[in-house]
């Protein structure tokens, strides 16, 4: 299935009831409306009006949609702050489990669907403005003409935005665990009946006795560990990304990063793990921001050297989207190496693939790397 997502919108998301759990929460429901391309860093703020109530956690998401601003407002919006337990008519400054405002819908700009676009709290408040410059720096008000981080800095935003919560973020990769109906993954029995044997074997050769009281259940579980260890062997990419690919009018670089992942050495079975960062520039095509994850655990979860991995990420986005360009940047702290031989605590081992415009471009590459918040290279 493919969709057509025709409009932009910029969300404001607000809350000081249990503020993690329900953002994280809005983040993953939105998602189900459209394609999440962007989310800001989580800002704590003070509450407006009445000073005496928990302070608020905001955050600002870029979504493509093809809903109506009215047919979002009433099923995305409405129907996610009921889901929340976000109740509406009683004092408008009393603490709320989740606000999900509308600040922009494409370039729109007036009374529509009986609200007023922008969103006129852009202009008066840092905690909609900041979180909105943080992802959309450039993007122009409809009616001022400023940018939005000229917005932002205009702002007072010293005496309502406490800081950014570097410890908590939004972003689904990695941390959501992996749902096997979504990763059209086959069943974790497949393929691993010979380990028991092997394990057995291998108990014996140093030394051990496989049936003694604390190792006799140790085969079955290194066969089931393994089973997890290399489920990417068995996930079908095809299933993997289908529903999840969406035709869009939009040329700007989508980026994801801080992507947790495990793998084994293929020299000596030991882990190495660590973040995926993956940024492309869309040819007409986005795939949906929870897919780039499980392509990386798609390739994270068999045998494996960590170039080899960062290339077949970036490979197979290119592969799916055909994008302008992809850069895939790979850290990883390797268990062989710090175990074992010449120990080198924890060294990070940085690998990287770039295709395309990242290729071609240093001004590209330069966008991506300090969009990662890393020191850029020079020419
Ligand atoms: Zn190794």
């Amino acid at each position: 299935m493919t969709d057509s997502y025709t409009n932009d919108v910029y969300l404001s998301l607000g809350s000081n009831v249990e503020p993690e759990r329900h953002l994280s929460a809005a983040v993953a429901l939105l998602d189900r409306f459209g394609a999440v391309l962007r989310i800001s860093s989580v800002y704590e703020t003070k509450p407006v009006g009445t000073p005496d109530q928990p302070v608020f956690l905001n955050a600002a998401v870029k979504l493509l949609t093809d809903l109506t601003l009215a047919e979002f407002q009433d099923k995305a919006v409405t129907w996610i702050e009921n889901v929340l337990g976000r109740r509406r008519g009683e004092d408008p400054n009393a603490p709320r489990t989740i606000d999900i405002d509308v600040t922009l819908f494409n370039a729109d700009a007036g009374m529509l669907a009986g609200r007023k676009i922008p969103d006129p709290k852009l202009l008066r408040h840092a905690f909609v403005a900041v979180p909105l410059a943080e992802i959309a720096p450039e993007l122009i008000h409809p009616e001022t003409g400023e940018t939005m981080s000229r917005i932002a800095r205009s702002m007072d935003s010293e005496h309502t935005i406490i800081g950014k919560r570097t410890d908590l973020s939004l972003d689904p990769p990695g941390r959501r665990p992996i749902d096997d109906t979504e990763t059209g993954e086959r069943s974790e029995l497949i393929g691993c009946e010979g380990i028991e044997t092997a394990i057995r074997a291998i108990l014996r050769s140093v030394g051990e006795d496989p049936d003694r009281e604390g190792l006799i259940g140790t085969p079955d579980r290194i066969r089931r560990m393994y089973a997890e260890l290399t489920r990417g062997y068995r996930m079908d990419p095809t299933v993997l990304i289908n529903e999840a690919l969406f035709e869009v009018d939009y040329d700007e670089l989508v980026i994801v990063k801080d992507i947790d992942y495990y793998s084994l050495c293929e020299h000596h079975l030991l882990p190495f793990f660590g973040q995926a960062h993956v940024g492309y520039l869309p040819r007409g095509k986005v795939l949906g921001l929870s897919k780039i994850p499980r392509i990386v655990e798609m390739y994270a979860r068999r045998l494996q050297i960590q170039e080899r991995m960062t290339r077949q990420i970036a490979d197979f986005i290119s592969e799916t989207i055909n994008p302008l360009g992809v850069a895939v940047v790979v850290e990883g702290v390797h268990m062989c190496s710090m175990m074992r031989g010449v120990k080198k605590d924890n060294v990070k081992m940085v690998t990287s693939s770039m295709l395309g415009g990242f290729r071609k471009s240093a001004k590209t590459r330069s966008e991506f790397m300090s969009l990662l918040g890393r020191p850029v290279a020079k020419e």
